[in-house]
């Protein structure tokens, strides 16, 4: 009989799982098949008190997709529930990048929280953010460095399984430490402690947090470039698309130059933001280049 267990960590050849009763057991994989990543739920086999064989990766609820090194659209993390995106004073936020994260976690069905970090740089939460806020995503302005207005963010991600993404510089790990104390566990050590290597790289980690809920964190998502898959898919991204779109004259409008498009109407009106429309009409030409592309 197999038991049910979770994946807490990804290593090249191996997993980590954690049983039901919690205790973690080094895991090979029983065929090459197998692609088990962090949050996945499996089935395997104890070998003994330390070890033991993943047989069977059980369906996801969601998952995070990214484009890999050689441009394939690789899956990073399984079954979360919910993107915590983090943007700083500095570096200056990148909206396109934002936009784009918006968009995989709406495609993914994930709620979305933005973090605004270095909030000790500046008198107050920058007024850009606004135009998220009216679109409805929460956004939590917070200084891990004066540890102000974390209480927020940590409710927010009692309950969830999340997934920290952001620029390089904008704060995660500083906000990583302080959200999980004497807790964390670092990635080095895990490794090394299951019989690894300490220099060997794991995709992800899955923590549990003091509070409640569950973090991954992975090097390979923190900065991350989103897969897209169909412009369609750029569409359904853009809540304010999806609002608007069922007013346009045609069924397929690509809202780009058709007339009696009432997402450009809401354009021209000031309904939408200039900046959001032009994140949507960049990752719309740059998907169907894609699309053209693999036929
Ligand atoms: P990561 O690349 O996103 O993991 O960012 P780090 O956690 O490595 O932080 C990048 C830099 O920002 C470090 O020098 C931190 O000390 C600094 N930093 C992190 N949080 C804050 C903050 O709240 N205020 C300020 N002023 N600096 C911060
Ligand atoms: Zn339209």
């Amino acid at each position: 009989m197999n038991e049910t267990g979770l994946v807490v960590a990804r290593f090249r050849r191996h997993v980590l799982v954690e049983g039901s009763e919690g205790a973690r057991y080094l895991c090979q994989l029983q065929n090459r098949k197998l692609r088990p990543v962090v949050g996945d739920q499996v089935r395997w086999r104890r070998e003994n008190e330390e070890k033991g064989t993943v047989e069977a990766v059980d369906p996801r609820t969601s998952k995070l997709m990214r484009i890999d090194s050689r441009g394939q659209p690789e899956t990073v993390a399984a079954n979360l529930s919910q993107l915590v995106i983090v943007l700083a004073e500095s570096p200056t936020p990148d909206w396109f990048l934002l936009d784009r994260y918006l968009i995989a976690g709406e495609l993914g069905d994930l709620k979305i929280t933005i973090v605004f970090n270095k909030l000790d740089l500046v008198d107050a939460l920058p007024s850009a953010f606004e135009i998220y806020q009216i679109l409805g995503y929460p956004v939590a302005p917070i200084s891990v460095r004066e540890l102000t207005g974390l209480e927020p963010l940590e409710s927010a991600m009692v309950g969830e399984r999340s997934v920290m993404i952001g620029q390089s510089g904008v704060g995660k790990s500083s906000l990583i430490n302080a959200l999980m104390g004497d807790a964390l566990q670092k990635v080095g050590e895990l490794s090394e402690k299951a019989g690894q290597g300490r220099h060997t790289t794991t995709t992800a980690v899955l923590h549990q947090l003091p509070r409640g809920g569950e973090l991954i964190d992975s090097p390979g998502v923190r900065d991350y470039a989103p897969y897209i898959e169909s412009t369609r898919g750029v569409q359904r991204g853009f809540r304010e698309i999806i609002a608007r779109s069922p007013d346009c004259r045609f069924d397929d409008c690509s809202h780009l130059a058709e007339p009696d498009c009432a997402v450009r109407a809401g354009l021209a009106d000031g309904e939408i933001a200039p900046q959001r429309y032009e994140s949507y009409k960049r990752l719309y030409e740059l998907t169907e280049s894609f699309q053209s592309r693999r036929g």
